[in-house]
């Protein structure tokens, strides 16, 4: 069951609570480089992205950032590294979250500076500590880099905002380690109540990247632990997004669009199916329907161990057979199966 946590909103997009768990991604444009940043925020939008973050580098990013939100339709957060400045001119340029590392913004005064402003704008605070930004004292005193430097590394700093009188956080701890990321993440989790940003840092490539990311955020929220996730990959961000809401379907945490069954193919495939579902997943990217296609190689299992499915495909000898729950509607030869199976799902 999931926790629920505090809910806070990034723009108008709930985090926490029962709110929808949602999908973030972060742009890999220039900031700045207003026109590239739109027409990628745009492009991740049409994807599913929730929630999109961006570099604020210098103060020329800051200041795109009211152009920026004219032109997209979800809300921004501005990533800030070291400099509380710039942290204080993103707030100010309309960012609906800001995401800083409090323990590398330097002393308390600059600290206070950015969460008065905060305060001031009502925009929240995403504390990310990573397992390379731990306090060193943590480090000695949990002896290394470990899920306890990581987890009171972070509490350090949710606790010196809060004696700020500042509420308004999600908190992340990031590791590239899946098992240490897990650790903590469950024990932050029984520590706070605030909402939790999960994801594996620096996942790596895509196909390791996909794996580890599955494995670390999917077992953590299929224990009831996260509220929002970034699945982080070597991949433009558009591949983060996808794989991200593939993981909250696999998990039945996101049931909106369609979801694809497919067998792994076997000595009684008959059909191209491989091919066949390559087209099928690129055709139906743009399907805005809640439905379950299956594709599968024969009819031995076909309809039937996909009978949960909405609509299918089972393959035969050069053709193949399309059912609806279970039940065969048509036969179709091979070369139209897929045209075929694009007109019915239009259909419905
Ligand atoms: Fe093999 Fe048929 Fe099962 Fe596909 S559905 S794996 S072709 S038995």
């Amino acid at each position: 069951m999931r926790k629920n946590t505090k809910q806070i909103y990034v723009g108008d997009v709930p985090v926490g609570g029962t709110s929808p768990i949602t999908v973030q991604s972060m742009t890999n444009t220039i900031t700045r480089d207003i026109e590239s940043t739109v027409n990628q925020i745009i492009s991740l939008e049409q994807c599913g992205c929730d929630i999109i973050r961006s570099a604020i580098n210098n103060i020329d990013d800051a200041k795109a950032i009211p152009i920026i939100k004219e032109q997209i339709h979800i809300p921004i957060i501005g990533d800030i590294q070291f400099d509380y400045r710039l942290a204080i001119e993103a707030v100010k340029n309309g960012v609906d979250c800001l995401r800083i590392n409090p323990g590398n913004i330097g002393n308390k005064d600059r600290v206070k500076e950015v969460v008065n402003c905060c305060k001031e704008y009502d925009v929240p605070i995403r504390v990310g500590v990573n397992s390379g930004s731990i306090s060193q004292k943590f480090i000695d005193k949990y002896g290394g880099v470990n899920s306890d430097s990581l987890v009171y590394s972070c509490l350090e700093q949710v606790e010196f905002l809060e004696s700020l009188g500042f509420y308004d956080m999600k908190l992340a701890l990031k590791s590239s380690d899946v098992n240490m990321t897990i650790e903590s993440y469950k024990k932050i989790s029984e520590l706070t109540n605030y909402p939790l940003h999960v994801g594996i840092t620096e996942a790596g490539p895509k196909s390791t990247g996909i794996i580890k990311s599955a494995v670390g955020i999917g077992s953590l929220l299929s224990q009831g632990i996260g509220d929002t996730i970034r699945v982080s990959l070597t991949a433009p961000p558009e591949e983060e997004v996808i794989v991200g809401k593939e993981i909250l379907k696999s998990l039945k945490l996101k049931t909106e669009g369609v979801n694809i069954v497919s067998c792994p193919t076997c000595a009684r495939t008959n059909i191209d199916l491989i091919k066949i579902v390559e087209e099928a997943e690129e055709r139906l990217k743009t399907v805005d329907k809640n439905i379950t296609v299956a594709i599968m190689g024969c009819v031995v299992n076909g309809p039937g161990e996909a009978r949960e499915a909405d609509i299918g495909i089972t393959g035969g000898n050069g053709e193949g057979l399309i059912f609806k729950k279970g039940k065969i509607v048509k036969k179709v030869s091979e070369e139209f199966l897929l045209d075929e199976l694009m007109n019915e799902i239009e259909k419905m």
